[in-house]
């Protein structure tokens, strides 16, 4: 049997992924399987799995052939479970990465891309001690790639020495991204990329990735830099997703923007265990992305949070349940609400 270059992608599916930087990641996996397959050092030996994480982590894509691999669906769910993530790689790497006996030449090292936007919601110190950079010879050559302006960078280089930055998350970024994630596959296909001392050679990278190489401080402990709050259009009914940042000056979060659920992230990202945030910490709420409207209630009956017109008198029909919610100032039903906090 041919050498394999086992190639892990570790993939952070958390709802701070919303927003285009989850559709991004599943187009340049698109771009990069078809580019790979056009080169042929790559078609002989990449293996491809696929890892994601939120409050848990799942191999998506067992090791599979270039040539076989099939797109996963990704989908948004609460937090961020790095550290079963680890977990799950070092099992992975275990079971099925032939190591080098004394009459067999084994695959070359495994290469994982890790993808990550936030902070770690587990402890990943356990999991990383059987992975970890300390172990030499190193299990696996780990690029990890913090995406997003919330990443806790010393998270990521007590991972790995290679680690990079990307603070831009639109999909000409994550494209530009892949361009460089699929030559460094192409090249370390060829063994070239590996030399002697066992460090990795990085690729040219492009000019919206940069390396993280001064020691990153630990992000201050505190409540989490981002809260989700999920909602429902009350005209069309359909499911968003509110997006908070932290301000520490004030002691609350500030909403950023909501994006648009599908039915089945919206399914998916209810499920999950995380303690809610009260909703005194939440500093009011953004457009609704369905229809526009600036306001937010809560149904006092079974708890959804919808968008609401300030200036409209009349009643609302909560989308959740149905309950007609009479009108007060303050909109809805003047309950406030509680956030499923979600630490991703
Ligand atoms: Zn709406
Ligand atoms: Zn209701």
């Amino acid at each position: 049997m041919n050498r394999r270059l086992p190639v892990y992608l570790l993939i952070d599916c958390s709802e701070s992924m919303i927003g285009g930087g989850i559709e991004a990641v599943r187009a340049g996996i698109t771009t990069m399987i078809s580019q790979l397959r056009r080169d042929p050092h790559a078609l002989d030996t990449v293996y491809l799995s696929v890892i994601t994480f939120d409050a848990e982590a799942r191999v998506v894509v067992p090791m599979t052939p270039l040539l076989d691999f099939q797109e996963p669906p990704l989908t948004i769910k609460p937090g961020t479970s790095l550290g079963g993530a680890l977990k799950l790689l070092a099992d992975r790497i275990q079971n099925e990465v032939h190591k080098t006996s004394h009459n067999a030449k084994g695959d070359y090292r495994p290469l994982v891309l890790l993808l990550t936007d936030g902070q770690p919601g587990d402890d990943w110190q356990t999991p990383l001690s059987r992975i970890g950079a300390q172990v030499k010879p190193r299990p696996a050559n780990i690029y990890a790639i913090g995406c997003g302006t919330d990443v806790d960078y010393s998270v990521l280089q007590s991972i790995t020495d290679v680690v990079l930055r990307m603070d831009d998350m639109g999909p000409e970024s994550f494209g530009k991204l892949f361009v460089w994630l699929t030559a460094s596959v192409s090249s370390a296909s060829q063994g070239v990329s590996e030399t002697n001392d066992g460090k990795i050679k990085l690729e040219k990278l492009p000019n919206n990735v940069e390396a993280v190489t001064a020691k990153a401080e630990p992000l201050p402990d505190g409540p989490p830099r981002q809260a989700f709050l999920r909602a429902r259009c009350s005209t069309k009914k359909f499911p968003y997703l509110i997006r908070y940042k932290f301000d520490s000056m004030v002691g609350c979060y500030q909403p950023v923007k909501a994006h648009r659920l599908s039915e089945e992230d919206a399914k998916t990202a209810s499920q999950g265990k995380l303690p809610d945030i009260p909703s005194q910490l939440l500093n009011g709420a953004t457009a609704c992305p369905w229809c526009e409207r600036t306001g937010a209630g809560s149904c006092g009956n079974c708890g959804t949070i919808f968008c609401s017109d300030m200036n409209d008198r009349t009643d609302t029909t909560c989308p959740g349940c149905g309950n007609i919610l009479k009108r007060d100032p303050r909109g809805g039903d003047g309950k406030g609400f509680n956030v499923r906090q979600s630490g991703g």
